[in-house]
């Protein structure tokens, strides 16, 4: 499969690109914006579709949950609905619940996951997703 994270912290990049490696191909951003412009362009070509989208919360520019929204509103414009979406991981250090509810119900992310995570949880939630 497909994975595109967003995540400005090159330590954490590492990691979980590290993790996510032995599931599909990881393609890494280092912000928001970076992110809706690589989703964007991937729903141009269907080689190049994305299956899952792991994002953090706190980054420069364009943070996730704004990123989040953006990718959505790309998705509805182009008629794509529940089934037909990419699957969003949040990954982020924020733990509370402002924020978790506003990346699950606002947003509409598939999964909100709170630093530090482990390839084991990453590899339970791609399991709980439907994913591998
Ligand atoms: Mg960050």
């Amino acid at each position: 499969m497909k994975i595109l994270i967003a995540e400005d912290a090159p330590v954490n990049q590492l990691l979980l690109a590290n993790f996510l490696k032995p599931y599909g191909e990881c393609h890494l951003v280092s912000d928001g914006e970076s992110a809706v412009e690589r989703f964007r362009e991937s729903l141009e070509e269907t080689a190049r579709k994305y299956d899952l989208v792991c994002l953090d919360i706190m980054m420069p520019e364009m943070d996730g949950q704004a990123a989040l929204k953006e990718i959505r509103h790309l998705e509805k414009e182009r008629g794509l609905h529940d089934g037909s979406r990419v699957k969003v991981m949040m990954i982020t250090a924020l733990d509370d619940s402002g924020n978790i509810m506003e990346a699950l119900v606002k947003g509409g992310c598939e999964a909100y996951l709170t630093k530090p995570v482990s390839a084991s949880v990453i590899q339970q939630q791609l399991v709980e997703l439907g994913l591998i």
